[in-house]
């Protein structure tokens, strides 16, 4: 059992990692605990350019290292472990551990962020990792020359289709409605790119393919007409799911599972506060969980004082 902490801040994506350079800066002593390296879901993302402060735009992964390099700078150490559990010893919560090791603390924030969601068709399990992905910075240069298929409407969707043309010859963005849900500049942008052709009213019902994907079969959802299409990729953007397993009948979520906070972050549970895209929230972005993560340290400091007093 490690005793001794004011904070703990499970999750090191750009919620956390903000989260941890606020508590520094105010000298709580912090861990934060990360399952695999830092850096979260913007790591999987070529370009960044809606971060102010960047005006060419920066890539994902050089963004999260500045973070990194800061809260390094501020004596971040992260503990390299998957928080399983959350429960109460008095005034003092719990945090168990994939190793086995608790952590003791009065305040948590958790920061898990959240992963991408499956579409639930045959096939998509069986191919994952075999032309199925939902990674395009990691798994688009295997596609060289390749057509594709792109799952989605929303920015994360139009955004990665784009990217994919650098490298396959043909990119099907397949939408089930017939308006896209991304922002305007990069509908735009995809509209204009000659290689992109959209697949309006359409849903995926099978992948297809032995030990690769070949096709994808789809239904047009006004005239039930299907009919296959023929890919080497399936690329899947259809949102996200929180990473709140752990916390299911711990702290409130919503029907989605996403944990409820009022506007300075506390959960349903005193001294616990959530931060960045595994909150329930309208406007997910690096911006949002930054600030996210800046409110959720300073409520952590506040309720260590009070609880002091
Ligand atoms: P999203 O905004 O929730 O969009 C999901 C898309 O998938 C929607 O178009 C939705 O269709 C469609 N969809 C959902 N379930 C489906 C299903 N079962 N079958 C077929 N289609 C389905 O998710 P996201 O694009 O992953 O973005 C997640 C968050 O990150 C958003 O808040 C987004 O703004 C943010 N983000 C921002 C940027 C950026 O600013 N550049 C980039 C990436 C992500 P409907 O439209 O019909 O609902």
């Amino acid at each position: 059992m490690k005793r001794g902490l004011d904070l703990v801040i499970v999750g090191g994506g750009p919620a956390g990692l903000t989260a941890y350079i606020y508590a520094a800066r105010a000298r709580l002593r912090t861990l934060l605990v990360e399952k695999f390296s830092p850096g979260g879901q913007i790591l999987n993302t070529d370009r960044v350019e809606n971060y102010p402060g960047f005006p060419e735009g920066i890539s994902g992964a050089e963004l999260m290292e500045r973070f990194l390099a800061q809260a390094r700078n501020l004596g971040l150490e992260p503990l390299l472990d998957e928080a399983t559990g959350l429960t109460q010893d008095g005034d003092l919560y719990l945090v168990h551990l994939g190793s086995g090791e608790t952590l003791v603390s009065p305040t948590v924030i958790v920061a898990t962020g959240a992963g991408p969601r499956r579409l639930g068709v045959p096939g998509e399990r069986e191919l994952t990792g075999k032309g199925v992905s939902y990674c395009a910075t990691c798994d688009g240069p295997f596609f060289r020359d390749e057509v594709v298929a792109v799952v989605g409407g929303g920015n994360t969707a139009v955004q990665e289709s784009v990217f994919l043309t650098r490298f396959a010859r043909k990119v099907y963005l397949i939408h089930r409605r017939d308006q896209l849900r991304a922002t305007r500049i990069l509908q735009e942008r995809a509209f204009a790119n000659p290689k992109i052709e959209f697949v309006w009213n359409s849903v995926v019902t099978e992948i297809l393919g032995e030990d690769r994907v070949q096709g994808v079969r789809i239904k047009n959802v006004k005239t039930d007409e299907e009919r296959v299409l023929e890919v080497g990729g399936v690329f899947i953007f259809i949102g996200i799911q929180p990473h709140t397993e752990w916390l299911e009948g711990v702290l409130a979520l919503d029907e989605g599972g996403f944990i409820i906070t009022d506007a300075e972050m506390r959960t349903s549970l005193p001294g616990v506060f959530a931060a960045g895209d595994v909150r329930a929230k309208s406007c997910r972005q690096i911006v949002t969980a930054v600030g996210d993560g800046a409110t959720a340290a300073y409520m952590a400091e506040l309720y260590l004082l009070e609880r002091k007093a």
